[in-house]
């Protein structure tokens, strides 16, 4: 059986958003799947647009997800590699110099499409002498190179969307070195997909394209093919589709508004598929739901209240073995008893911050009726408690004691007990929060 080898490759030009880290997500539990190995690869040839700061951010993202790789490199660091290839594709007369300025290529573009034809490039770059060259060179101008593309059909059996061709008379020469002498990201990916028998390249439909492109080239290269899935973007409500300009959701803004990385992943490794979506605990069980066959041509839709309800009701779910790393991670030390008190009050992991404070710490409770929160706190039976029927016992005593019953006897006790007007039932917050911070808050303390 041959091994499954995936790629995630992020340009560093931006932080990655949903729609990026769907597509790393799907590559890794194909991988995983498997048993093939997950690489991710830097694309960053464009020095002047990639940042290491991006980088990191990347990798910080890629981490908390648990999306680890078996491999990591960047592509700056292969230039050597990516030249023996410019050469090979120069000797056999597929890539060719082109000194159009950016204004000349604006003009041509502009004078093609007023006249209706499309704005495909001309290869005028193919038919210039020597003369001509040398003059443009002692110029200063500094050629970009194309890549030739053969007239003829090009067709693959892509994963996602079934038999595709295309026919590459419709397409311009893909520019491959641009005049500075930086390379695009088209020749590198294909020299590294063969180099690391990459057997399946997984990526958005915006690369269709590039995918008829990479193929001649690849077959110029002489290189092995690899397979192709291309999805769907992902869009927002508005159907835009996500992406880094448009500052979409980025995953480290998801992350500290208090989305858990597991609500994250269930949901993304769902939308576009017929699975239902529903929370996980954990990424073994997204890998044995997976199937690449699942996931349909149509536009899946990235729904933020979506997400925040999943977020919530993993929370509800999670086992306090699963929430403790995660509650550590805030700063915070609990036990099982508060974590099952509390969990089933909470949308966001952060906000268990709050309930520690409310049992723990001090609050300024909220005093309604002061005469029958006072009696309350004398009529609070010692410890030590049965915990699981202190809080009944004490509300049957005050019944009796009182006549309050319903609302006005639960809630001026929560309002000073938690000075808050709802949370997690009180049945579990009162042995937590404990007698002594109990009577003094009942009498009105900041305790
Ligand atoms: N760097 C490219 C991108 O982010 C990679 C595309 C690919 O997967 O081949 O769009």
């Amino acid at each position: 059986m041959t091994t499954i080898n995936v790629r995630f490759a992020p340009s560093p030009t931006g932080k990655l958003h949903v729609g990026n880290i769907r597509l790393a997500l799907i590559n890794w539990l194909f991988a995983k799947k498997q048993d093939g190995y997950f690489i991710l690869r830097i694309d960053d040839t464009d020095c002047e647009r990639s940042s290491s700061e991006y980088e990191k951010m990347i990798i910080q993202d890629l981490m908390w997800l648990g999306l680890t790789w078996d491999f990591k490199f960047n592509q700056s660091e292969r230039i050597k590699i990516y030249d023996q290839a410019i050469e090979k594709l120069k000797i056999t007369g597929r890539l060719y110099p082109c000194y159009e300025t950016p204004e000349e290529l604006k003009y041509k573009r502009k004078h093609q499409l007023a006249k209706g034809t499309p704005p495909i490039y001309d290869r005028e770059a193919l038919t210039i002498n020597n003369e001509t060259r040398k003059t443009f060179e002692s110029e200063g101008r500094k050629p970009h190179w194309r890549f030739k593309l053969k007239d003829e059909e090009i067709s693959w059996n892509d994963l996602c969307r079934g038999f595709c061709r295309y026919h590459v008379s419709n397409l311009s020469d893909p520019i491959l070195i641009r005049a500075d002498g930086s390379l695009l990201y088209t020749l590198p990916s294909v020299v590294d997909d063969s180099e690391l028998n990459i057997t399946h390249v997984i990526r958005g439909e915006d690369h269709v394209t590039n995918t008829a492109t990479q193929i001649q080239i690849f077959l110029a290269l002489g290189t092995t093919i690899p397979q192709f899935a291309h999805l769907p973007l992902l869009t927002d409500d508005s159907n835009q589709v996500l992406s880094k300009r448009l500052n979409s959701f980025s995953i480290s803004e998801l992350r500290t508004s208090g989305i858990d990385a597991m609500a994250l992943t269930s949901l993304l490794s769902k939308l576009g598929t017929s699975d239902s979506i529903q929370p996980h605990q954990s990424l073994i069980e997204l890998i044995s739901e997976f199937n690449i066959e699942k996931f349909s041509r149509a536009t899946p839709k990235f729904n933020f209240a979506e997400l925040k309800h999943l977020n919530s009701s993993l929370l509800h779910e999670m086992s306090f073995e699963q929430a403790k790393p995660r509650i550590k991670n805030i700063g915070i030390c609990c036990t099982e008893e508060f974590w099952i008190a509390i969990r089933n009050n909470l949308s966001q992991l952060n906000t268990v911050k709050d309930w520690w404070y409310i049992c723990y710490k001090e609050i300024t409770p909220i005093i309604t009726n002061l005469s029958f929160t006072k009696m309350a706190a004398e009529l609070l039976p010692q410890e030590p408690w049965v915990t699981t029927t202190i809080w009944n016992d004490w509300i049957a005593i005050l019944q009796q004691t009182t006549g309050y019953k319903g609302r006005n006897l639960f809630h001026p006790l929560r309002l000073a007990l938690t000075g808050c007007k709802s949370g997690p039932g009180m049945k579990a917050l009162l042995p937590i929060i404990g007698r002594s911070r109990a009577v003094a808050r009942l009498n009105g303390n900041f305790a």
